[in-house]
């Protein structure tokens, strides 16, 4: 097994594609190792693989179960991916909730990670959760919502495959609407005032999220799409399966390789690129293909991601010390996202414990040793700053946090732990997330650990 950075070889015992629940339940009551759970594979840090293991790779499961257009409900099988969902429901002229920015996910791997997309108002993907349906360590199959089974489900949804396989979820959806573009340069002094005026609070503002240009990280482009009755310009529904991304890249190539590419890109290639306003269907904007970003060769560099968290109130105080992360080591940065969202309602691993900004980090490293090992140190201290903002880090990249890290960034894994102990004794569902954090010899019935 590897995932997409390519930095992650695994090797499994065995990889099964099961297209039924009695596999899957068979599956988990006879195999006598590990077992990991597989969806998309884009997770960056070996979250779907252990040595030895036997994956159940979940693409295979992966049917539409019933569609509710009145009351905009879908339930699916969770290895379906977002695009499938979305040519399902393009034609009822519904759209997911809330999803990443790309569409090639799997339903069970984004409940799994507890994903979050540019959706403004919103946040993490429980938030559009109804219920959901799990195996169990021992075969077990039960059902997991806010009323029922409330632990367990706030335990699987972002508990990368540690407690349960999901296999089903219904989710809410919402109209697809037309949205027009909408973008501004500002300095970053400015956008906390630009969004607490422009974005928050206005419903009819769909997606935003603000471009932070390195290596100067001290001014932003806030891009925001509002609902909207003008015609078209875009008129593709969805974005074409076969949509040729050569062009953008390119402009990732000329950002991460040439000298001044940067300033390129914030001066010349995007001043050109959102020169005109499009107006296009919500469920267009949400179809964005990984392929976007794909490199001709992750041989001897490969594109990875990270994100922190931090409370709203410590915005301009976190982004110059991230900044000074990233200069200090040289990082070559070819983006910073930041986005939004609203606390989390419940999961034991929520990485918004309250309002949140946001920072998804984009960037090219080596894959050497010596390169691999530069980017754990600097990236233990963006989670120290990170932590000394009061905020989080994202867990679906590259395990780099030490114990005590990920211990601060998420209290109340004690209870999460406790709960895996007790629903997978024999710590069945294992991958290299839970390997590197997860003692279950030091775990007491009361959670500590
Ligand atoms: C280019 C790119 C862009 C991204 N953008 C975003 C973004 O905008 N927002 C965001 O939040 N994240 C983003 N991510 C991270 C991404 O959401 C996660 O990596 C997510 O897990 C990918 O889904 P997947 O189907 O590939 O899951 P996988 O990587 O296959 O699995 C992730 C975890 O879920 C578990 N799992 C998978 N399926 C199941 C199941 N059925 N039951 C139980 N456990 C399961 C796995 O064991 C694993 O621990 C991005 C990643 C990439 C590579």
């Amino acid at each position: 097994m590897n995932d997409v950075t390519q930095l992650n070889p695994i090797r499994v015992s065995e990889v099964i594609a099961p297209t039924t629940l009695d596999e899957i339940v068979a599956a988990i009551r006879t195999h006598p190792g590990p077992i990991s759970i597989g969806g998309g594979r884009y997770s960056m840090g070996g979250q779907t693989a252990t040595d030895g293991a036997l994956q159940i790779d979940m693409r295979a499961f992966n049917r539409v179960i019933r569609l509710d257009a009145v009351s905009q409900e879908i339930t699916v099988q969770a290895g379906i991916t977002w695009r499938a969902v979305q040519e399902y429901i393009d034609p009822h002229d519904l759209s997911v909730a809330i999803m990443q920015s790309y569409d090639n996910f799997t339903v069970g791997g984004s409940l799994s990670v507890n994903v979050h997309g540019g959706y403004t108002g919103l946040g993490p993907i429980v938030l559009s959760v109804k219920s959901l349906r799990l195996v169990l360590a021992d075969g077990s199959v039960v059902s997991a919502s806010p009323e029922e089974n409330r632990e367990l489900f706030y335990g699987v949804i972002g508990g990368y495959g540690a407690l349960a396989v999901i296999v089903e979820a219904t989710l809410k959806l919402t109209d697809n609407v037309r949205v027009e573009e909408h973008t501004e340069v500002m300095a970053l002094s400015a956008y906390q005032e630009f969004f607490a005026k422009n974005i928050a609070g206005h419903a009819d503002v769909i997606f935003h999220n603000a471009d932070l240009f390195p290596d100067a990280y001290r001014s932003v482009r806030a891009i925001w799409y509002v609902k909207t009755d003008k015609p078209l310009t875009v008129k593709d529904r969805l974005i074409p399966t076969d949509a040729d991304y050569s062009g953008n890249r390119r402009v990732v190539k000329v950002v991460s390789d040439w000298p001044g590419g940067k300033w390129m890109r914030q001066h010349l290639v995007d001043p050109w690129v959102y020169r005109k306003s499009a107006v296009e269907w919500r469920n267009y904007e949400a179809s964005y293909d990984v392929r976007e970003l794909e490199p001709a060769s992750r041989k001897s560099s490969t594109f990875v991601l990270q994100e922190y968290f931090v409370p709203v109130s410590r915005f301009s105080d976190f982004v110059p010390r991230m900044a000074e992360v990233l200069q200090r080591h040289h990082v070559n940065v070819v983006n910073v996202s930041i986005r939004h969202s609203r606390p989390d309602p419940g999961t034991l691993l929520a990485w918004a414990r309250s309002e949140v900004f946001a920072f998804v980090i984009y960037y090219k490293q080596g894959t050497s040793a010596a390169a691999q090992s530069e980017v754990k140190s600097w990236t233990r201290e963006l989670i120290d700053v990170a932590l000394s903002e009061n905020g989080s880090f994202y867990l679906p990249y590259q395990i780099a946090a030490t114990d005590e890290q990920f211990r601060a960034a998420y209290p109340r894994a004690g209870e999460f732990f406790a709960l895996k102990k007790r629903v997978d004794p024999q710590n069945k569902f294992r991958n290299r997330l839970w390997d590197a954090y997860y003692r279950p010899e030091a775990v007491s019935a009361t959670g500590r650990h």
